[in-house]
């Protein structure tokens, strides 16, 4: 069987990362959650007075990109690995509502891309890489042997990202949390600079109406489809 590359790009909030761990675990494969690095900037941003919601110094993020260091260390009781910023774990705060709100913005600075781009394409040198994100089919590794492209309803994925952050005690509004959603939508679509958009090669899933199981299922049968092609 062959060592493949697999690339998961789509929408906020549609599973990417739930279906890109269950892969990862199954093959043996790394997981890299190509967001959390985006967030992690946008979390040095915000921490640095760069970015709030009058204004943006991007030439200050620009001019202070090369202090930032970012890695991955797994953690074995959570079964991933977590995204540290300068040495420290910041897991938890690059999820709240409030990086979710810039991080779009962050997202659109061509520096920051190809700091991030880099350092994703040496993560995957050697294959055996399952990657999610918004540009990884189409710019992190235009060769990957399987992508897949997901999509749902921007209010199935709202209720999700909801519930998700009910559970960790954030209290936000569905209100909140689904213009979020399309906020980040929009950005990402539209933006100058690695558009999220599908590339032509990509397997398309809507999984609004398929539970977790029914899509890991369906996803790994492309999967074995390929390693044995
Ligand atoms: O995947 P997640 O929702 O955590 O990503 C957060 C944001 O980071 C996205 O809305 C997008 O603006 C940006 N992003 C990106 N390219 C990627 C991954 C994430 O622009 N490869």
């Amino acid at each position: 069987m062959k060592t493949i590359t697999i690339a998961i790009d789509g929408f906020s909030s549609t599973g990417k990362s739930t279906l890109a761990k269950q892969l990862a675990k199954h093959l043996g494969y790394i997981y890299v959650d190509s967001g959390a690095m985006y967030r992690a900037i946008t979390l040095f941003a915000m921490e640095n007075g760069y970015i709030t919601k009058e204004y943006f110094d991007v030439d200050s993020l620009n001019n202070s990109l090369e202090f930032i260091k970012l890695h991955f260390e797994f953690n074995a009781n959570l079964g991933f690995a977590e995204m540290y910023l300068n040495d420290r774990n910041v897991e938890k705060e690059i999820r709240t509502i409030e990086v979710s709100n810039f991080v779009s913005k962050v997202a659109e600075i061509s520096q920051v891309r190809a700091k991030l781009v880099e350092q994703q394409q040496a993560m995957g040198k050697d294959k055996g890489v399952v990657m999610d994100g918004r540009d990884i089919g189409t710019v992190v590794f235009p060769n990957a042997e399987l992508k897949i492209f997901m999509t749902a309803s921007s209010e199935t994925r709202a209720q999700r990202r909801f519930d998700e952050l009910q559970a960790k005690g954030d209290a936000v509004s569905y209100e909140a949390v689904l213009k979020n959603v399309q906020e980040r939508d929009y950005i990402d679509t539209h933006r100058e600079d690695s558009p999220l958009v599908k590339s032509d090669d990509a397997i398309e899933i809507d999984n609004s109406y398929l539970n977790k199981q029914e899509q890991f299922d369906a996803v790994l049968e492309l999967v074995e489809e390929v390693m044995n092609s």
